[in-house]
């Protein structure tokens, strides 16, 4: 592409002027102005390309303009670009149909939504009108949405500035041996006192007061978390016993991104609902969703649901669903993304942490890794204190700057960069990648003690 930097002038001078950005202080930010994208890169208006280790925010798992999707769209958008909710309309038809097909067990109803945080919303008010109990169950060391009740049920700090304790959110503390809450030294403990510390939250809670239990599969931007063997299937279990419903959020984790259709995949656990976005059509165009399981589709068959959206199942949206969902199945794009997680990403990143002193650990699947910088290997303090900003977050701003040096986009958070390039990255692309990943740790490594 030509540079062109008086047009990124432009692009930039409106942008300061008008465009109020999310989750930040208006006048300290500086966004790159973007003049094009394609495959796992983007580039700025003076001719700097990028490798996108970040996917967007975790949602491009197919790329950035993949032909066949950009095609569909169009021809969507000649043929009808939207229609109100209440008419059956082929694209949508077609979108809930392939969406439930891949979803596990009888997840079979599908609602759409306008993204992650409204289908988080749903959900929840689902399972509240089905059970007709009031709380909700919610891990620290997540994310759920920007909207109220998901900014509630968000277990990070984005939480605090909206937190005025009318949510009906109880937060309890998921598995995480690393840094481990419950003093384990194993996974099987791990997994075994989470399962008992959830256990006392709900008798102490009142179980006959709780609606749902949200987890993200494997929590994302909270840091990839897998869970250790046996602790979902634990969930289920307690949501059966005290009738509680399981909500599983997808919304990062879901359509391939761990080298499965759905993390629930990995784990054979089946939610009563659960919530997706993003890599349903890669955020081509906004669309989000709730699937339903048989018994809470029955609770709605003769009462209406009290919810509704303009937009629900918009057809632009679901026919780039639609399109996205065929080539991922048509080039194997989650056989591709389980396969460069395994043979390429896993052991260069276990090989990276072997020589960095900044590397505490490394943890994921397919392509969903994060790195866990720390200042002291031994004792994983980690690099930057939790919610760092200004002079404190220096060394990961430091980073960061390192890896966009190098030509690298790079998702950071707190203490940790995460490794999510779409699912269909290639080898030489991931190589490139690691390289410059590869530099920018020495940079960190500068802070270790
Ligand atoms: N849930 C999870 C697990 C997410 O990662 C996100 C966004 O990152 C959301 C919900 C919110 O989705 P959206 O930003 O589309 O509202």
């Amino acid at each position: 592409p030509q540079p062109n930097p008086q047009a990124g002038a432009a692009v930039k001078a409106a942008d300061r002027a008008h465009v109020f950005h999310s989750w930040s202080a208006q006048e300290l930010i500086d966004p790159l102005a973007v003049a094009g994208a394609e495959g796992a890169y983007f580039w700025d208006y003076d001719g700097r390309r990028y490798l996108d280790f970040t996917s967007g925010l975790v949602f491009t798992n197919i790329g950035y303009q993949h032909p066949k999707v950009v095609a569909a769209i169009q021809e969507q958008a000649g043929r009808m670009t939207t229609f109100a909710p209440a008419f059956a309309v082929e694209a949508r038809s077609e979108a809930a149909r392939l969406i439930a097909e891949r979803t596990p067990g009888d997840l079979d109803k599908i609602f759409f939504t306008n993204g992650g945080a409204d289908a988080v919303e749903h959900a929840v008010r689902m399972a509240r009108l089905h059970t007709g109990r009031p709380k909700v169950l919610s891990a620290y060391r997540s994310y759920h949405g920007g909207t109220q009740q998901a900014v509630n049920l968000t277990g990070d700090p984005r939480r605090w500035p909206s937190d005025n304790g009318t949510a009906g959110v109880v937060h309890f503390w998921a598995p995480f041996l690393y840094r481990s809450r419950f003093y384990a030294e194993t996974e099987e403990q791990e997994c075994a006192r989470a399962l008992q510390h959830l256990e006392d939250t709900i008798v102490f809670e009142g179980s006959g007061t709780i609606a749902a239990i949200i987890l993200e599969t494997i929590p994302g931007t909270a840091g990839i978390m897998i869970p250790p063997p046996g602790y979902l299937a634990g969930v289920r279990a307690l949501c059966d016993q005290y009738g509680i419903v399981f909500v599983l959020d997808e919304v990062m984790a879901g359509f391939g991104r761990t080298g499965e259709w759905f993390a629930a995949d990995l784990f054979d656990v089946v939610p009563d609902l659960m919530t997706f976005a993003k890599g349903v059509n890669s955020g081509y165009v906004p669309l989000g969703g709730v699937a339903i399981s048989g018994a809470i589709a029955e609770t709605f068959a003769t009462r209406p649901y009290p919810g509704g959206l303009t937009y629900s199942g918009h057809p632009l949206a679901c026919a780039a669903a639609v399109a996205t969902l065929t080539v991922m199945a048509e080039e194997d794009i989650v056989g591709q993304a389980a396969r460069t997680g395994e043979s390429i990403i896993g052991p260069a990143l276990t090989e990276l942490a072997a020589r960095h002193p900044s590397v505490g650990e490394v943890r994921g699947t397919g392509v969903f890794w994060a790195l866990d910088l720390v200042r002291d290997k031994e004792t994983r303090e980690p690099l930057v204190p939790y919610n760092a900003a200004g002079e404190a977050n220096a060394p990961m701003a430091a980073f960061g700057a390192a890896a966009k040096a190098n030509g690298l986009w790079p998702f950071v958070n707190m203490n940790r960069t995460h490794v999510v390039p779409p699912c269909n990255v290639t080898e030489a692309e991931v190589k490139e990648g690691l390289a410059a990943l590869d530099a920018a740790l020495t940079v960190a490594d500068e802070y270790t003690e």
